[in-house]
C-alpha cells in the first residue's frame, strides 16, 4: 500500500478513531489538537501530535500543512470552527480535504466551503445499522448508486457444496458473483468450477432489492 501522509484535525472520539486506524494500517499520520490534554492522550495513535488552532492560517502553515495528501477535518460540536478550517485548508492547497458534518446545513456550507468529501457519522452508521437488521447475512456493502450495490454476504447453508455454475446465481436472483472470501483470503473472479462451501462469503453486485432478497435466502 502507498504511504501517505495524513492529517487529522479535532481529536475527539471521531479524530482519534480515523487516526488510530490509519496509523495502524502503517499510514504517516499528523494528529493536530487545540487541547493539550487531547493532544497528549493521542501522541500513541499518530506519528506526530501538536497543539494548534487550526482557524488560524499561520497555525496551519507552520505545521506546513499543503504538503499533506489528504486532511480530516474532526472538529465536532464548533460548526464555526470546523467551516474556518475547511476555507482556509482550500485556500492553502490542499488536494483532499475530508470533514464531518454535524447536520445537512452543516454539511452542505462544508460543500460550499470547498470540502471533497463530507461524511456524516451519525446517518451512515444509522443507516449501516438498520441495513443490517435488514440483511443479517450482508457484512459489508459499498453503494455504487441509489439503485446498485456491492455486497459481502455469507452463503445460505443449502448452497453449500455446489459450484458457482450449479448454483447459476446470476440466472436465478440476477446478481453476480465478483469474489468469494474464504477465511479471510479473497478470491478475485472465480471459475465456474469453484466450488463454495459453508462460512464462504460471496461478494455480489446487483441491484439493492435482488442483494436483499438473497441475503434473506
Ligand atoms: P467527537 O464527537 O468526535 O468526540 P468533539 O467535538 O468532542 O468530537 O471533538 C472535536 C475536537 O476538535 C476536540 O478535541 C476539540 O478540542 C477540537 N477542536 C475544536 N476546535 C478546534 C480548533 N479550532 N483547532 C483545533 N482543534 C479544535
Amino acid at each position: 500500500m502507498a504511504i501517505r501522509q495524513y492529517a487529522v484535525i479535532g481529536l475527539g472520539r471521531f479524530g482519534i478513531s480515523v487516526a488510530q486506524r490509519l496509523h495502524e494500517a502503517g499510514q504517516e499520520v499528523l494528529g493536530i489538537d487545540i487541547n493539550e490534554e487531547r493532544v497528549e492522550e493521542a501522541e500513541s495513535f499518530v506519528t506526530h501530535a501538536v497543539i494548534a488552532d487550526t482557524t488560524e492560517e499561520d497555525a496551519l502553515k507552520s505545521v506546513g500543512i499543503s504538503n499533506f495528501d489528504r486532511v480530516i477535518v474532526a472538529i465536532g460540536n464548533d460548526m464555526q470552527s470546523s467551516i474556518l478550517t475547511v476555507l482556509l485548508l482550500k485556500e492553502l492547497g490542499v488536494k483532499k480535504v475530508i470533514a464531518k458534518a454535524l447536520d445537512k446545513h452543516h454539511g452542505k456550507v462544508l460543500e460550499k466551503v470547498g470540502a471533497d468529501w463530507v461524511i456524516y457519522p451519525e446517518k451512515d452508521m444509522g443507516e449501516r445499522v438498520a441495513n443490517q437488521l435488514l440483511s443479517p447475512n450482508m457484512l459489508n456493502y459499498i453503494e455504487l448508486s441509489h439503485e446498485y450495490n456491492i455486497e459481502e454476504i455469507l452463503i445460505p447453508e443449502s448452497m453449500a457444496e455446489n459450484s458457482l455454475r450449479e448454483l447459476d446465481i446470476r440466472a436465478k436472483y440476477n446478481v453476480s458473483a465478483i469474489a468469494v472470501v474464504r477465511d479471510g483470503n479473497v478470491i478475485i473472479s472465480p471459475s465456474p468450477n469453484e466450488i463454495i462451501h459453508k462460512g464462504d462469503m460471496l461478494v455480489l453486485i446487483g441491484s439493492r432489492e435482488d442483494l436483499s432478497d438473497f441475503s434473506n435466502l
